[in-house]
C-alpha cells in the first residue's frame, strides 16, 4: 500500500468526519471498521417486523451549542428539532428529569415560584461539603440525600455498577437542576434527530470518491508504516495490546419486545429504584414523531462490566482506570503518526457533538 494513504481506525461519527475533511482535501483515505455498519454506537436501522427506526445501541439525541458542528451536521441530510423529555420512575411517582420547577414542586407536594424553590433545595443541600470529591458529595452537596436517593442512586449504582462515591463529580454535572417549567433534557441551542437516521448521516459522509470503508475489517497497529498518518478512534488500551491493563467501561444490553398500540407513550422513561433491574425503556416510535405506526417497538436496557467479547460504551474512569490511563497516555506521546481521537480513543465520557468538534478541530490545521 502506498505511503500517501491514511488510516482511519472506526466509522463512527469521529472517524467518519476525519475521513470526510481530509478527503475533501484531496486525500486518500481507508477507513476500517470492524462491525458490518458504520455509525459506530449512534447506529439506527428499521426495524424488520414493525418498520420503525430504531437506535439499536441505545437513543442518542443530537444536541449542540457549536454551530460549525451543527452546520457540519446539517450538510449530510435534514435534522428535525426534537426536545426530549425524560420521565424517570421512582419511589414516590413520576416525574420530569432533569429535576425542575414541576418535579420539585410535585416531588414535595409544594407550590415554589422559581426564587423559593432555589431557596427550598439550597436548605435540602449539604452545606459543609467544599468542593465535592466525586459524584454523591456533588449531589448531597446541591440537590440533599431525598432527591439524590430518588432519582441518582438507585439509577446510577445499576448503570456504573458501582457506589456513586467512588465516581467523578463530573458525571453528575452533566445533568441541570432547573428552577424554571423547562423539561427539555438537555440546555443546548439545537437539538434534533436526523430524519433518515445516524447511519444514513454517516454513510452519506462516507460516500466520497477519496474514501474507501472496510467493513468487517479491523485496524492492524503493526500496518501503522503503511500509511502517511493513523487516525486511531478505537479504545486507546487496544491499540497497545492492554499492556497497561484493561480500561474499564460499561456496557449496556437491550431486551426487545413489541406491541399494538403504544407502550410507554414517550421515548425514554429512566427506572430510578435499585430493585427494578433495568435502568430505562427505550420506545423507538417516539423518536420519529413525523412518521406514523400503529405498532411499538421497545427496549429494556440493562448495564453490565464490559468483558473482553462485550462493545464497550461508558468509561468508567475509576481510580484504577486514571492510573493505567496515564500510562497510556505516555505511550501514545511516542506514537509520533497516530492521533488518538473519540471516546474510545481518548478514554473519556463524550457527546456526539464533542467527539465531531474534536474531529474537525483535529484535522483543521493538517495538509
Ligand atoms: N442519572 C441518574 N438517574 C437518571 C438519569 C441519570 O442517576 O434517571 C445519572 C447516571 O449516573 C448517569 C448520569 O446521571 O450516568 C448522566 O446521565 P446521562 O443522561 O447524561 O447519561 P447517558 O444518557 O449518557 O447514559
Amino acid at each position: 500500500m502506498s505511503g500517501s494513504i491514511i488510516a482511519v481506525a472506526g466509522a463512527g461519527f469521529s472517524g467518519s468526519v476525519v475521513a470526510r475533511e481530509l478527503a475533501e482535501r484531496g486525500r486518500r483515505v481507508v477507513v476500517f471498521e470492524p462491525r458490518a455498519h458504520v455509525a459506530g454506537n449512534c447506529h439506527t436501522e428499521r426495524d424488520a417486523s414493525t418498520g420503525i427506526q430504531v437506535h439499536r445501541y441505545g437513543t442518542h439525541i443530537f444536541n449542540t451549542d457549536r454551530q460549525d458542528v451543527w452546520d457540519y451536521v446539517n450538510r449530510f441530510g435534514k435534522f428535525i428539532p426534537f426536545t426530549n423529555r425524560v420521565r424517570a420512575v421512582t419511589g414516590r411517582g413520576t416525574f420530569g428529569l432533569p429535576i425542575n420547577l414541576t418535579t420539585i414542586n410535585r416531588f414535595f407536594g409544594r407550590n415554589f415560584n422559581p426564587q423559593q424553590a432555589r431557596q427550598f433545595v439550597a436548605g435540602l443541600g449539604d452545606s459543609s461539603i467544599g468542593e465535592p470529591a466525586n459524584f454523591e458529595e456533588q449531589a448531597l452537596k446541591f440537590i440533599g440525600r431525598e432527591l439524590y436517593e430518588a432519582f441518582f442512586y438507585g439509577y446510577t449504582k445499576k448503570h456504573w455498577g458501582c457506589e456513586p462515591r467512588e465516581l467523578p463529580a463530573s458525571v453528575l454535572k452533566r445533568l441541570p437542576v432547573r428552577f424554571t417549567a423547562e423539561d427539555s433534557y438537555y440546555d443546548t441551542r439545537y437539538q434534533a434527530l436526523p430524519q433518515d437516521g445516524y447511519t444514513e448521516i454517516v454513510r452519506r459522509m462516507l460516500d466520497h470518491p477519496q474514501i474507501e470503508v472496510r467493513l468487517g475489517e479491523w485496524f492492524r497497529p503493526e500496518t501503522k508504516n503503511d500509511f502517511e498518518r493513523v487516525f486511531y478512534t478505537g479504545p486507546v488500551d487496544a491499540y497497545f495490546a492492554y499492556k497497561a491493563g484493561r480500561l474499564s467501561y460499561r456496557t449496556v444490553r437491550f431486551e426487545r419486545e413489541e406491541a399494538p398500540g403504544d407502550y410507554q407513550g414517550n421515548a425514554v422513561v429512566n427506572y430510578c429504584q435499585p430493585e427494578i433491574p433495568y435502568t430505562r425503556i427505550h420506545e423507538s416510535k417516539y423518536l420519529t414523531p413525523w412518521e406514523k405506526h400503529d405498532c411499538t417497538v421497545y427496549f429494556h436496557e440493562y448495564s453490565f462490566e464490559t468483558g473482553p467479547q462485550d462493545l464497550p460504551y461508558y468509561p468508567k474512569r475509576l481510580a484504577t482506570d486514571l492510573e493505567r490511563l496515564a500510562c497510556y497516555q505516555e505511550y501514545v506521546k511516542h506514537e509520533s503518526k497516530v492521533t488518538f481521537l473519540g471516546r474510545l480513543g481518548t478514554y473519556r465520557y463524550l457527546n456526539m457533538d464533542q467527539v465531531i468538534g474534536e474531529a474537525l478541530d483535529s484535522v483543521k490545521n493538517y495538509r
